[in-house]
């Protein structure tokens, strides 16, 4: 078995290891980006009747047309821009690097980001080019980037706007001299956007080579999978061959649509995670020896003292609380800890955990 493996089985897979979730059973789960809140429970019995009323024996709708509709009117899609749906926003990224692999072509992103773009790559089997960011605030290095793009000549850069891990915007005269020196595309990541309040998806409109990806997971829809594309539609015209015909289920396309019906009920709980966020990010900066850093999404990454991350990390577990380590995943992340902005009473207790810990 071993040696057939090894046989047939790429080398670069055999040296990966699977995506780790560690599990949160009966803890404070500060570690993904979640939306802590449910619904009211005045939603819930016209969620059920559209349950109910959804014909799972059929296939779904491969184009979600309906929800497809709702969605543009929700979120203000540029008029001619088109949209197409993945089984979260992973799903899209995977499909836009495997619709551009070809010989020789690259993926290019800054350094750190989400690692999905390179872990997609790999996958894919398409080379990987990373351009680290400013090491004091990690902001875009505009000329760094200009530079790998001339001599890289990637396919598809990507730019998560908020970044993951980092939570800062990058700046918008660095991401539009990006879009105009790429000779391919470039994929904005609005995974955050309901906590930025800024957002690039009017300039699809302007700009042939942006798309602009987004997802309802970081919204309070994560356990939904369902992420969307959006540009010009000759572009997406080309990722929609590639995409697997029935990739939004029944029961995401009635939920989602449901969902996108009651927007207000998920802005008034986005709005209640950015004042949080405010709260957390003043209590975290009056921490001695603890750095947060600003950010526009629902997360704060901070600095602890040298050397500490994981005793803090492991401390605050033993004491219920599940936070992400980011110390082990780039040199620029050293001494780095990344919690998930919660409800008031879980912010609580992370802080004084931490105040425990440290
Ligand atoms: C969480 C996250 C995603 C993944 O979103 P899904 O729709 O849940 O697959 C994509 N991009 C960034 C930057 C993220 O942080």
């Amino acid at each position: 078995m071993k040696t057939l493996i090894e046989k047939w089985v790429r080398p670069e897979i055999r040296a990966l290891r699977a995506y780790h979730v560690p599990s949160a059973q009966g803890m404070v789960k500060l570690d993904a980006m979640e939306n802590p809140y449910r619904w009211p429970e005045d939603l819930l019995p016209g969620w059920y009747a559209r349950l109910a009323g959804a014909e799972i024996n059929r296939y779904p709708d491969p184009e979600a047309a309906r929800l497809k509709a709702r969605l543009r009117q929700v979120f203000s899609v540029p008029e001619g821009m088109g949209v197409t749906f993945g089984n979260g926003s992973d799903e899209l990224i995977q499909l836009i690097i495997m619709a551009l692999a070809g010989a020789g072509s690259k993926v290019l992103a800054p350094h750190p980001t989400f690692s999905m773009y390179q872990m997609i790559s790999t996958f894919v089997g398409v080379g990987y080019v990373d351009v680290p960011l400013r090491a004091d605030d990690f902001s875009l290095d505009r000329d760094a980037v200009l530079q790998a793009i001339h001599k890289e000549q990637p396919a598809v850069v990507f730019l998560s706007y908020p970044n993951n891990p980092t939570g800062n915007l990058f700046d918008n005269d660095a991401i539009r001299a990006v879009i105009e020196a790429a000779p391919g595309l470039v994929v904005i990541d609005e995974a955050y956007h309901a906590f930025a309040e800024t957002s690039w998806l009017n300039e699809v409109a302007t700009y042939p080579n942006l798309l602009v990806l987004r997802t309802v997971s970081k919204l309070g829809l994560a356990g939904l999978r369902l992420g969307w594309l959006c540009g010009d539609p000759a572009w997406l015209r080309e990722i929609d061959k590639i995409r697997l015909p029935y990739n939004i289920n029944v029961l995401t396309q009635a939920t989602a649509e449901y969902a996108l019906e009651h927007y207000a009920v998920l802005e008034r709980q986005t709005a209640a995670l950015r004042s949080e966020r405010g709260a957390l990010l003043r209590a975290l900066d009056g921490f001695a020896g603890v750095r947060a850093f600003p950010s526009a999404a629902n997360f704060i990454l901070f600095r602890v003292p040298t050397g500490r991350a994981a005793e803090i990390f492991d401390g605050l577990k033993a004491r219920g609380v599940l936070i992400k380590n980011m110390d082990p995943a780039a040199p620029m992340l050293r001494d780095c800890l990344r919690v998930t902005v919660g409800m008031p009473e879980e912010n609580q207790r992370f802080l004084d955990a931490l105040r425990a810990v440290i």
